[in-house]
């Protein structure tokens, strides 16, 4: 039996993650879970999965057990269950860079932590390398790529991500006019709100581009994007005598979760299968340079490296924060993202709290340039 903890446990990847468990019974169990923002959900995930603990974000509330669960409050605890040795994989799925010390403890523990978190592999990835534990991409993409990769990673040429283009792909209406929830609606996966607008944007791709870069050792040059708005085909890795072999699943994000929590075996867990004879096309189109200026912006992050990386996420996800609380419209993403980075000069991010810091800077920076330009 595979002792997992599940931390992020009621953001979509989170609930996937304890539904992909629920398919294995004796196989995967739910050990612990966390979660901040939907209180009620986790307890009431703790009636569903009764896992071992149970971790609330902040100060301790003086309850300390639902009925067999034992409660566990703030950051720290976060640490402390992803360590114990009774965990055997940590899904880490807290959005934004509240995971970030608890993903590196687990790995330094040894620990097998299937990341779904973007913010920790663009922002850390420089220090992810090296660690006893071993990372698994849950991300559809990496997880392509990294299935791949896994059995075969003599003779790679290069590697291709596939990207939806999201919702205005082929759109010719006023991006300034578009409203959040416009924006919001996805036309292939439901997801949390940042990852929602970054996917329409096309920043979200880019990140994945950052990622890429720090999870499979490819130059930066090898890492290419395709524009697939079926979704079916995640991934693509070249090799040298010509031969492209690519991953395929229906668009859920379940498969890449059972394929890390069951990691090195393949295991059915019971959802529809592909059916290759009623796929009717898959189309493919290159990301021309000026179609997403935020997937630009990240393209050339990448080239920078360094402390643009952490500046870049902060920059995006505060000025998503912005459009989404109606502040900017949406066509002023990248323009903020871009006036921000183009002050930036590279600072040490060697350790978490530099990051950290960098982070909380730059959001300030977003503000005020918004402050100074837009109103
Ligand atoms: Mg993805």
């Amino acid at each position: 039996m595979k002792n997992v903890v599940v931390l992020g446990s009621t953001g979509s990847i989170g609930k996937a993650a304890l539904d992909v468990i629920s398919r294995h019974p004796g196989k995967l169990s739910v050990y612990g879970i966390a979660g901040s923002r939907h209180k009620n959900l986790l307890i009431k995930q703790v009636m569903k999965y009764r896992p071992r603990f149970v971790v609330f974000s902040g100060e301790n509330t003086g309850k300390n057990r639902i009925e067999k669960t034992e409660c566990l409050y703030g950051e720290e605890s976060l640490e402390f269950l992803a360590t114990l040795p009774e965990t055997d994989i940590v899904v880490m799925a807290i959005s934004g860079l509240a995971g970030l010390r608890c993903t590196l403890k687990s790995l330094e523990q040894g620990k097998t932590v299937a990341l779904a978190t973007k913010e920790i592999v663009v922002c850390a990835g420089h220090l992810l390398s090296g660690k006893k534990g071993k990372i698994l991409p849950v991300d559809s993409e990496h997880n392509a790529i990294f299935q791949i990769l896994d059995r075969e990673n003599s003779g790679v040429s290069d590697i291709t991500l596939t990207a939806s283009g999201g919702p205005f792909l082929n759109y010719k209406g006023d991006l300034g006019k578009v409203s959040a929830k416009q924006v919001l609606s996805h036309p292939v996966w439901k997801m949390g709100k940042r990852i929602s607008v970054d996917s329409a944007t096309m920043m979200n791709k880019g990140l994945e581009l950052i990622e890429a870069f720090y999870l499979f050792g490819v130059s930066k040059e090898n890492i290419n994007v395709v524009l697939h708005p079926q979704a079916v085909v995640h991934g693509f890795v070249r090799f040298c005598d010509g031969f492209v072999k690519a991953v395929l699943s229906i668009p859920d994000m379940r498969y890449s979760i059972n394929y890390c929590l069951n990691y090195p075996e393949r295991t059915d867990c019971g959802m529809s299968e592909l059916d290759i004879s009623r796929i009717k096309d898959l189309s493919f189109y290159s990301v021309k340079s000026g179609m997403f200026p935020c997937f630009d912006l990240a393209k050339e992050a990448l080239k920078k490296g360094g402390s643009y990386l952490t500046a870049l996420n902060a920059a995006d996800d505060e000025a998503v924060r912005m459009f989404l609380e109606g502040s900017i419209s949406f066509d002023r993403i990248p323009v903020l993202v871009e006036k921000v980075l183009g002050k930036h000069r590279e600072v040490c991010v060697d350790t978490p709290d530099d990051i950290l810091a960098l982070d909380c800077q730059i959001r300030e920076q977003v503000r005020a340039t918004a402050d100074l330009f837009f109103r």
